[in-house]
């Protein structure tokens, strides 16, 4: 009998994952699984595990880097509907881990809930969010995080709650394998005006990013307070190219890719800067990004 056994209607072979990343670059994923539910998930984590296949799982895929080679090995997405719900509460809003960020935004704006339009213009899902606390300048996803449920790498289901989570710059203490959904804690407002805020800085991140070309947000993590887009302008390499990929000349800390360019162009890139940034600054970059 295979390993996969009973679970044949949610899992794909050899994917293609280029197209569910913004970088679009990379090879397959030997496995792509999508689990109907959390019940699913834990049977199927289970199974993955006895089988000792490396799992990882897949969000928007706006912070990531697919190897050239793909993944050998399962890729989980939580694109069924059971964790893709949105449920509003007064001022309270529970979302599925696979939810569509920017949609929900939207959705609370729509409703009156005030907190999160602080993350127009940043693209990924709930679960891939939380886990790197993403954010910015105008607040981050973090602070309006109440309570999440979890699954560990072994298909246990557990909850946290805010007193136990930490959310730093750009990372969080949340190790668990799978966030499935997560209660934010909104405040009331006017519809309005919030769309308006929301609009105001989208317009923003639209003007200093270049937004609709393929990359993966910041490629560096900002160095103690210091942005890594400026340490980069100021090493001179606004426009440095390697095959396909590029510094953006808008924003130095987004690589940018063309549609020929090879992920392998982008590693390269980034090695080049981390060694030109040390040799001439003396300082360390560290990726902010997510490679597979
Ligand atoms: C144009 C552009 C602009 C951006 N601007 C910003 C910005 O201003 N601020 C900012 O913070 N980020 C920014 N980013 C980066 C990106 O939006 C964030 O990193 C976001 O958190 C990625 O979420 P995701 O769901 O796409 O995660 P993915 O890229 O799919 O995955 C990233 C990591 O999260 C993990 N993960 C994904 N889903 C889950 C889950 N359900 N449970 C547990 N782990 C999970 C993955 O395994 C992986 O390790 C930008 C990206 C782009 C392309």
């Amino acid at each position: 009998m295979s390993w996969q056994s009973g679970f044949e209607p949610i899992i794909k072979h050899n994917v293609p994952l280029a197209p569910l990343t913004w970088f679009r670059l990379g090879g397959p994923a030997k496995y792509l699984i999508e689990p109907r539910d959390a019940a699913e998930l834990s049977a199927i984590v289970r199974r993955l595990n006895e089988e000792k296949i490396p799992t990882c799982i897949l969000g928007g895929g706006a912070n990531l880097l697919i190897s050239d080679q793909g993944v050998n090995g399962a890729v989980i997405r939580l694109t069924a509907p059971a964790f893709n719900q949105v449920e509003i509460s007064g001022a309270q809003v529970r979302a599925g881990g696979g939810q569509d960020v920017a949609k929900l935004v939207v959705q609370v704006v729509r409703a009156g809930l005030g907190g999160l339009e602080c993350l127009a213009g940043i693209p990924g899902s709930v679960g891939g969010e939380i886990r790197m606390n993403a954010g910015g300048a105008f607040g981050d996803i973090g602070s309006r995080v109440l309570e999440i449920s979890v699954m560990d790498s072994a298909g246990n289901l557990d909850t946290r709650k805010r007193d136990d989570m930490v959310f730093e710059y750009r990372k969080s203490n949340i190790n668990a394998k799978f966030i499935l959904s997560a209660t934010f804690d909104m405040e009331p407002g006017n519809p309005e005006r919030l769309a308006e805020r929301m609009k105001e800085i989208w317009m923003y991140k639209q003007n200093t990013q270049p937004l609709r070309a393929n990359s993966a947000g910041c490629i560096f993590r900002n160095v103690n307070g210091k942005s890594a887009g400026a340490i980069i302008d100021q090493a001179g390499l606004k426009g440095l190219r390697v095959g396909g990929a590029e510094i953006s000349t808008q924003h130095a800390n987004f690589i940018v890719a063309d549609p020929q360019a090879k992920a392998a162009d982008v590693i390269e890139l980034i090695e080049t800067v981390k060694s030109r940034v040390h040799d001439t600054m003396k300082i360390d970059l560290e990726p902010e990004v997510v490679i597979w």
